[in-house]
């Protein structure tokens, strides 16, 4: 081995039953790193428990490649902790965070990468169009971000996932956040370092399907929102002091007018049991925020471990974070 061996690049790439798409995505990802003979690369894949034939294509291409690496989980975990399982695993002087379905065109690395080499720590591949995603997915998405940047995270990058290149230094300080409720792509928006954005065309997805139905996408947005601001209790806080000011600016007023002689039939009635209405609703929302609060309080304090491993394919069995690791050779 040199004394000053090339960089080591880690491809991390999360898979939930993408056993039909991992050998397209290795055949296109191949030539790439070949190609690109200044580097060295390691890609590792986290089956995040698969029902399909994943983690069995995993370990076979293990079994041809030493610089690919797998890690299977002991069940489901989601897209952001498989992912985390990744970062965990990997030893790269520089990292790139991409799905294994191929939307994320591994065609863009080498301009991830020399953007990294011109001295960016945080690439983000940022989609130019969202064309091939539905009227509603694209109007939530809009929703979403205006609101995340306006009320939450003003560094949020719009319209970047997960695809990102970063360098050692930002994996480090990723590895810091041990949080249980994870937003991973608010996290870049909250550690500063040079980042820089590359425009691309995301692909539809060509088999398989997406997982992200709505009700992990509803989930994703509240996990966003709460693990990055309390701004909802405090959007509750508001409202009631807003319906003390609705009630005490009526009494002023029903009691101007009994003062002018005005006679109006039980008009307090009315009143009272429509704010007394919109503040049991206020109330009760508000509850119900706090209680996801505290379930999210209690999910960083019970400290549970956010993935297990139940076997790992060209890697040691636990996450050794501080070793590099000989990727292998091409
Ligand atoms: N994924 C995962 N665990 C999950 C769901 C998805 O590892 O629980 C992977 C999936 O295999 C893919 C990536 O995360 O490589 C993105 O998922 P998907 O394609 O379903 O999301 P979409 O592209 O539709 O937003
Ligand atoms: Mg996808």
């Amino acid at each position: 081995m040199s004394l000053n061996p090339s960089p080591l690049v880690s491809i991390v790439a999360p898979c939930h039953n993408e056993a039909g798409l991992i050998d397209a995505f290795m055949a296109r990802l191949l030539p790439l790193c070949a190609a690109l003979s200044r580097f060295r690369f390691e890609i590792v894949f986290v089956d995040d428990g698969s029902s399909d034939a994943t983690e069995a294509v995993i370990a076979r291409l293990c079994a041809e490649h030493a610089h690919v690496k797998g890690v299977a989980l002991s069940r489901n975990f989601g897209h952001q902790r498989a992912i985390t399982a990744g970062l965990d695993f990997c030893a790269g002087d520089y990292v790139i965070v991409m799905d294994a379905d191929l939307q994320d065109p591994p065609e863009l690395i080498p301009n991830m990468l020399g953007k990294l080499e011109e001295g960016y720590d945080v690439v983000h591949a940022v989609r130019a169009d969202r064309t091939v995603d539905s009227f509603c997915k694209r109007a939530t998405a809009k929703l979403f971000y205006a609101f995340m940047r306006r009320w939450v995270l003003p560094d949020l990058v719009e319209n970047a996932a997960d695809f990102k290149g970063f360098n050692r230094r930002v994996l480090d300080a990723l590895r810091r956040y041990p949080e249980r409720v994870q937003f991973l792509r608010g996290l870049f928006a909250t550690l500063g370092f040079r980042q820089t954005t590359l425009p691309f065309v995301r692909a539809s997805r060509v088999a398989g399907e997406s997982k992200y139905h709505v009700r992990n996408v509803l989930r994703f947005a509240r996990d966003a929102i709460m693990s990055n601001t309390a701004l909802p209790l405090r959007a509750g806080l508001y409202c009631g002091l807003l319906l003390i000011v609705a009630a005490f600016g009526y009494a002023a007023c029903a009691g101007a007018l009994a003062a002018s002689g005005v006679v109006i039939e039980n008009p307090l009635l009315h009143v009272v049991i429509a704010l007394g209405g919109a503040l049991f609703g206020t109330t009760f929302v508000l509850l119900g925020i706090i209680g996801e609060y505290l379930k999210c309080l209690m999910l960083e304090v019970k400290q549970r471990p956010l993935y297990i491993v139940r076997a790992t394919y060209n890697l040691p069995a636990d996450a050794d974070r501080n070793v590099s690791r000989d990727p292998g050779h091409w």
